[in-house]
This record gives structure tokens, sequence and C-alpha cells, in this order.
């Protein structure tokens, strides 16, 4: 099982099919092939061998697939950067993955002075975008003017990718991903939702230097549809290259799902194509499912569990189970390749029904951070993932996540999960979005404390939030203060930031 397999796959059973369309830009299977195999034979010119590593820095576009399944065929490691990271903070991660070989899109040529300076192992930048290439640069047209190179065909149990993680835990460390639990979980993904479309096109807009999004492109690439690239979010942009191509599946992140039913314009695009829309990668609130299920009407909703650890999903919620109240709460069930434990501080197993840090095994489970031996061993345990969620599985094995760990504040002696919380306070017709984290407090230890984004014109008092709050929960989870912001401290992958709120509030958690 390897990534390029796919595009053998399409050029045997249907060499004219697009297999990436980008604005007005058309490759077919054929075409993507020529591209990838001298893509492969311009890294080897450039002297990049088995396993090395090759930096890509791209948001979302046809280029950024062809350059990734270039470096598998090339038989190297890509190492796909996060596109609202600071030149410093890519930097790091150039050169603790030992990045030669850099891709950047048009937007990041104005950092490559800066990449070059703290990179000193980065010997070469090629431009994958449309404007001129400057001096100093190699264009992607030097490299397809390469002979193309024959594909390596990695086997399953090599690295495919090295992903950095970071954002909402803290300091970033290189996952790295071999290509068997890549392919094998988005099969496997696709498995558990059931039914699966076919053909048509996959609107890419998750970033795909996450595993969202890389995720949700290998799956695409397995249904043999046609990936839609689009470089950046913007409500009315995605849902026209769903209404333009008929667009059958899609994977958003609950921001990217809230932005859209929140849109004014929303109801004008036909949307009746789609067929599948997963989801996931953070809470969502059953508000705002209930309301993108009724936006979305045709398609059938999935929502995925997992982390970049494990490559990236591990349970599935699928779309009969979101008709059910209490179900639909829970982030399904454990995917076919994939075992889930909730274990307590001793690392027991604790009963159904019983809060504990989710862990997991299977052949999905990263092969490890890059170069962190002490974290891999801190982090897999006799082979179980401690994902530093908290969370509990009911008598018929559905997964309930509540919370981070480092996430639950506890007040007053008693836990309090914040998502449980937050999903209350989304009910609120005040309310748009919402984050509930803990601040320090002299009476009880931690606080409950609601971060609010407004709906326009609403305005809201913490006694009102208790209010509304202590009809449905105990007293000791409503929120004892309340601030109202205008935006959230996003992630490039949609996360809030909750350790950013907690520092805003001049209260860093340690
Ligand atoms: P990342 O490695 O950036 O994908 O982050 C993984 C984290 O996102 C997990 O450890 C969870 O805390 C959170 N997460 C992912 N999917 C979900 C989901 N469906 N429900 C709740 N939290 C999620």
């Amino acid at each position: 099982m390897y990534l390029t397999q796919s595009l053998h796959r399409a050029v045997r059973q249907s060499p004219d099919h697009p297999f990436t369309v980008y604005g007005e830009r058309t490759h077919t299977a054929r075409q993507t092939y020529d591209v990838v195999s001298r893509i492969a034979g311009g890294l080897a010119a450039l002297g990049v061998r088995k396993d090395d590593r090759v930096g890509l820095l791209s948001p979302n576009t046809d280029r950024f697939c062809q350059v990734a399944l270039g470096v598998a065929w090339a038989d190297a490691v890509v190492v796909p950067l996060n596109t609202r990271w600071s030149g410093k903070e890519n930097a790091y991660a150039l050169d603790e993955a030992g990045v030669t070989v850099l891709f950047v899109d048009d937007a990041f040529l104005p950092v490559v002075a800066e990449l070059r300076e703290r990179v000193p192992g980065l010997r070469t930048v090629v431009h994958c975008g449309d404007r001129p290439t400057p001096d100093g640069v190699v264009p992607l047209a030097g490299l397809l003017a390469a002979e193309p190179a024959e594909d390596a065909h990695r086997r399953g149990d090599q690295p495919a990718g090295i992903f950095y993680t970071g954002g909402t835990t803290g300091f970033p460390k290189g996952v790295v991903l071999g290509h068997r639990q890549l392919v094998l979980a988005a099969m496997g993904t696709l498995m558990a939702q059931r039914r699966v479309p076919h053909g048509g096109a996959c609107v890419l807009v998750a970033p795909a230097f996450h595993l969202a999004g890389f995720g949700s492109w290998i799956a695409g690439m397995l249904t043999d549809a046609t990936v839609v690239p689009v470089p950046v979010f913007d409500p009315a942009g995605v849902l026209r290259a769903v209404e333009r191509h008929r667009a059958k599946q899609i994977m958003l992140v609950p921001t990217m799902i809230q932005l859209l039913v929140d849109h004014p314009g929303a109801g004008e695009f036909d949307v009746s194509s789609l067929e599948l829309l997963a989801y996931g990668g953070s809470p969502i609130s059953e508000a705002l499912l209930v309301r993108a299920r009724a936006a979305f009407p045709s398609a059938r909703f999935a929502q995925a569990y997992g982390m970049t650890e494990l490559s990236p999903t591990t349970a599935v919620l699928c779309d009969e189970d979101h008709d059910d109240p209490v179900l639909r709460r829970s982030a399904g069930r454990p995917v076919p390749y994939s075992r889930v434990r909730i274990v307590d501080e001793a690392g027991r197993e604790v009963p159904p029904g019983e809060v504990g840090e989710i862990v997991v095994a299977g052949d999905h489970v990263m092969l490890g951070y890059w170069k962190k031996p002490a974290e891999t061993a801190a982090a897999i345990r006799n082979g179980w993932l401690h994902t530093g969620d908290g969370g509990y599985l009911d008598e018929r094995g559905y997964l309930f996540v509540v919370d981070r760990l480092k996430d639950m504040i506890i007040s007053g002696g008693e836990n309090v999960y914040s998502t449980e919380v937050e999903n209350v306070i989304a009910q609120h017709p005040a309310v748009a979005q919402v984050a509930v984290i803990g601040l320090p407090d002299d009476e009880w230890g931690e606080r409950v404390h609601a971060v609010v984004a407004l709906v326009p014109g609403a305005t809201l008092t913490v006694g009102e939030l208790r209010e509304f709050c202590g009809r449905e929960i105990a007293g000791y989870k409503c929120p004892r203060s309340l601030e109202i912001v205008e935006r959230f401290p996003m992630s490039a992958a949609g996360k809030i930031l909750k350790r950013e709120l907690r520092r805003a509030s001049g209260n860093q958690a340690p």
C-alpha cells in the first residue's frame, strides 16, 4: 500500500479522466503521471536519494498534490509545512527534518531568503507557483524538463511523510507516517462511513499540510474522484466549487462548517450533488450539527475522531448514528483497523461509562516522532498510543470524547469537561462561537470561564448565561465568568487555540 498506487490505477483505468482541477487548469491522470514522474526525475537530478526529506510549503493546489506524489515516486519523504507558520517556525521544522530541497508556492517566495539563512542544510528551493520565479530559485519547469523517473514503489512500512503537529498543545513535533498507515486510514475511514461516493469531484479545502486535508486527498484518489484543491477557505468560494464541479465529497473542520452555515448567501448555491460531508478534527456542538445537516440535506454526514499520530482517524460516527440524539454527541465507533481503550492514570482499563484517557492501538499508529525517541516512548506504551484526550466508551462501544486532558477544569474538586459546557452554551441564541477554559481561582482552584463571540447585535451577561446553563447542567459546571471576543485565535487547521485564550486572560496554565 503506497500513495502513488492510486495514480497508477487511474492511468490504467481512465487515463483521460481529470485527476485534478485547479481553477481553470485540468490535469488528466496521464498528464499527472507525466508531471509526477518528471518531478521525481528532477529530484533525482538534484541529488535527492532514498528517504531524503523534501519540504513542501504551499496551500492546496494541484502542484501540492503532484509534488507530494513526485516525492514518493522519487523514493523520498515529504514534509508538508504549515502555511500559517512564521518563517522562524517553518525554519525550525525544515532544519529538524533535515530538508535539503524545498518546494514553495508564490506566497512564500518572500520568506525564501530567511529560510535559507536559518536552514544551512537547505540546498535547493523549487518554485511551484504561477508567478515569475526569482533568481536563485529553481522554477518547476526546470524539474519538468528532466527525464521521467521510474516510480520507486515505496513499501507500506516506509515513511511517506513527516507532519509537524503543534498549535493546540505546544512545541511542534514531526509525526512520521508510513505509506500503509496513510492509505489504510483513508480506506478504513471510507469503509466506516458505510456508503462511499465513487468518482465525481472531491473538494479539497481542509489544509493538505494537515492530516485532515491530506487524508481526504488520499480518500479522493482512492474513490476515483477528481480532486479540486481550494487554496484558501472562503465560504462563497467553497460553495461555488461544490456547485460548479457537482462535488460528491468534501471534508470540513467544524469551524468551516460554522462559517458555511452562517454565510448569508449560502442558500443561493446548489449543493445537492454532495453525497458525503466528512468532518472532524475538533469537537462540534450539537446545535451546529443540526443546522449543518439542514443546510446540506443530500449529504451523508460522517464524523472522524483522531489525531495526526493516528494517520489521522481512529473512530467514525456514521450518518445513521447522527439521527440518534445521544449517539450524535459521540465520535462514533472505532474504525475496523483500530482498537480503542479507556485507561486510568495507572494505565488500567476502566469500565464503560467511566472517563479516562483514550488510548489507541492499530496499524495506523505513527512510526514515531522524528528524532524524538523519548517523546515517542512516552506516547506509545506497550503498543498503545496515549492520545491525551479524555473520553469514555459506552456499553455498545461508542466513543465519547470529553476533553483534552489538559483542558479539563477542576473546579471545587469537581471535574468539568469544557466540551459539555460548550455544547450547552452553543445553544444560546446570542452565541455565535464559544470556548470554555479553566482559570485559576482563589476560591475554587479553577473556575469555569466562557469566551464567547456573539451573533451581530446580540448581548449577553454572565448572569443570563449562568441562568441559561443552569437549566441544563449542574451549577458547578456553569461559567463563573464571561469574556466577549470579536474573533478567536485559531490554528491553521481551524482549531480554537485555548492556550492562547488562557494567555490572553493573563493566566497561562502550566
Ligand atoms: P491534530 O493532531 O492536530 O489532528 O489534533 C488532534 C486532536 O484534535 C485530538 O487529540 C482531539 O483533541 C481533537 N479532535 C480531533 N477530532 C476530534 C473529534 N471528532 N471530536 C473531538 N475532538 C477531536
